[in-house]
């Protein structure tokens, strides 16, 4: 590689580091591929169970009545999160609205909204009127409750127990660590954790934030008792391709109610033209398991290469994953600026631009992001972003393709390196013969 490498300004210490890491994780990756493997099969299946055929794919405009190619495309959906209905739209315009759709059908005046997983993200603080704003559940009398994960990042049974009231109607779970330093979930745990809140109390509804999970195991949240599963198209199941959207997949009860809220009551499902969006939604969610594959291998790939030069991951290489993200604990501003570079002039959009820390709303410290996508602010494509404040973690995730992801890494050590602030281990000949 080191000839293909060297025009992007690769040198060949740099190179034999990184294939030494890669030609060490190759059973790590047949796991991967195992995973990617079935999840294609459970897509592929739900599409010729659904009949996809070219007529699917044709624009609508107007109300959108009669929309066959979205009506399939939501039965698709549903068909793989094995759920009786979903609701896949362009106009839900992101992951917070698809979350902030899901959360505000099916909750009412004098409900109680419980999180038994600690804080959520950071956008649904809004949403929810932790943070003051117009139009949030709390401004229409749903209250909130919430029960901390223990230190180690377990469930703190007896504070969920406490928490679950005649008053809670629902309990929203977040999948992904997000940009928080504690573990993922597995959809194991929160099978776990649903059962418990369901005995507690049978007619609960159990929402799943999926954003960053999806297709990263086997099963999705749907396959162990959640009511609803929500997330993002410019995440993991738009497989790249998708240009907007959001999805809801769940029992009939709840997405009816849900579609009623994003349309108006009596309209539901039945309206919302769907544009010329659709073969990519198609395209990209049959794609989303390869793609999910990629970037799962290049945050492996950035916990070994990154782990081994004595940096804190999380997770670590060897771990288990359970979403696409990877953190890095940095520790110096210097070395977060020279990795988020690297992964900029590796993008295949906007690689000659120079990611500089920048304030943010909401952050208490300037923000640094490296992002050079196809589809603006996508983060199933490689990308890179953290806050100027220790531990100067950055958060790393996506990468359409294996080979890119690895790539952006590969670019990220070299920035560290030319400006001395890593050393690598003596690119003898041991590194060689393994790479
Ligand atoms: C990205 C994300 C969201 C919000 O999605 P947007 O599309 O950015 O609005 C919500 N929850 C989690 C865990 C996320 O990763």
């Amino acid at each position: 590689m080191e000839r293909f490498y060297a025009p992007f300004g690769v040198s060949p210490e740099v190179e034999r580091y990184c294939a030494a890491a890669a030609s060490s994780l190759r059973e790590t990756f047949d796991g991967i591929d195992a995973v990617a493997e079935r999840n294609q099969a459970k897509v592929l299946l739900a599409m010729q169970k659904n009949r996809v055929d070219a007529g699917c794919f044709a624009g609508t405009t107007g109300y959108g009545y009669d929309d066959v190619g979205r009506d399939t495309l939501e039965r698709v959906y549903a068909d793989t999160f094995h759920t009786q209905s979903a609701l896949v739209r362009p106009q839900l315009v992101c992951g917070t609205h698809a979350l902030a759709v899901a959360l505000s059908a099916n909750l009412l005046p004098g409900d109680e909204l419980l999180s038994p997983v600690g804080k959520p993200y950071d956008t649904l603080e809004e949403v929810i009127g932790l943070r003051p704003s117009p139009c949030s559940l709390a401004e229409y009398g749903v209250t909130y409750a919430q029960a901390d994960l223990l230190p180690d990042g377990g469930f703190d049974w007896q504070a969920i127990e406490k928490a679950i009231t005649p008053r809670t109607k629902l309990v929203t779970i977040q999948r992904s660590k997000g940009y928080a330093l504690r573990p993922t979930l597995s959809v194991a745990q929160i099978g776990e954790l649903i059962a418990f809140c369901k005995r507690k109390k049978p007619d609960v509804l159990c929402m799943v934030d999926n954003c960053y999970g999806e297709f990263v195991e086997e099963t999705e949240p749907s396959d162990v008792g959640a009511d609803m599963v929500v997330g993002s198209l410019i995440k993991n199941p738009g497989g790249g391709l998708a240009p907007i959207g959001g999805y809801i997949c769940g029992t009939k009860a709840c997405v009816d109610r849900c579609a009623y809220r994003l349309s108006a009551p009596g309209l539901g499902q039945e309206v919302g033209a769907s544009l010329d969006v659709k073969t990519s939604l198609y395209q990209g969610f049959f794609l989303a398991p390869e793609v999910v594959a990629g970037a799962l291998k290049g945050a492996i790939f950035a916990a070994k290469a990154y782990g081994d030069l004595g940096f804190r991951v999380l997770p670590e290489s060897g771990e288990a994953r359970h979403d696409i993200i990877q953190a890095i604990e940095l520790g110096d501003p210097d070395k977060l600026v020279a990795f988020c570079r690297g992964i900029q002039a590796a993008a295949p959009v906007d690689s000659y631009v120079t990611p500089v820390p920048a304030p943010m709303p909401g952050y208490d410290a300037p923000v640094i992001m490296a992002a050079g996508a196809f589809v603006q602010g996508s983060s199933i494509e490689l990308s890179a972003d953290g806050p100027l404040r220790p531990p100067y973690a950055v958060y790393f995730q996506g990468g359409l393709s294996w080979h890119h992801a690895k790539l952006g890494i590969v670019l990220s050590l070299q920035k560290l390196w030319e400006r001395n602030l890593i050393s690598l281990p003596l690119g003898g000949k041991a590194a060689r013969s393994a790479g």
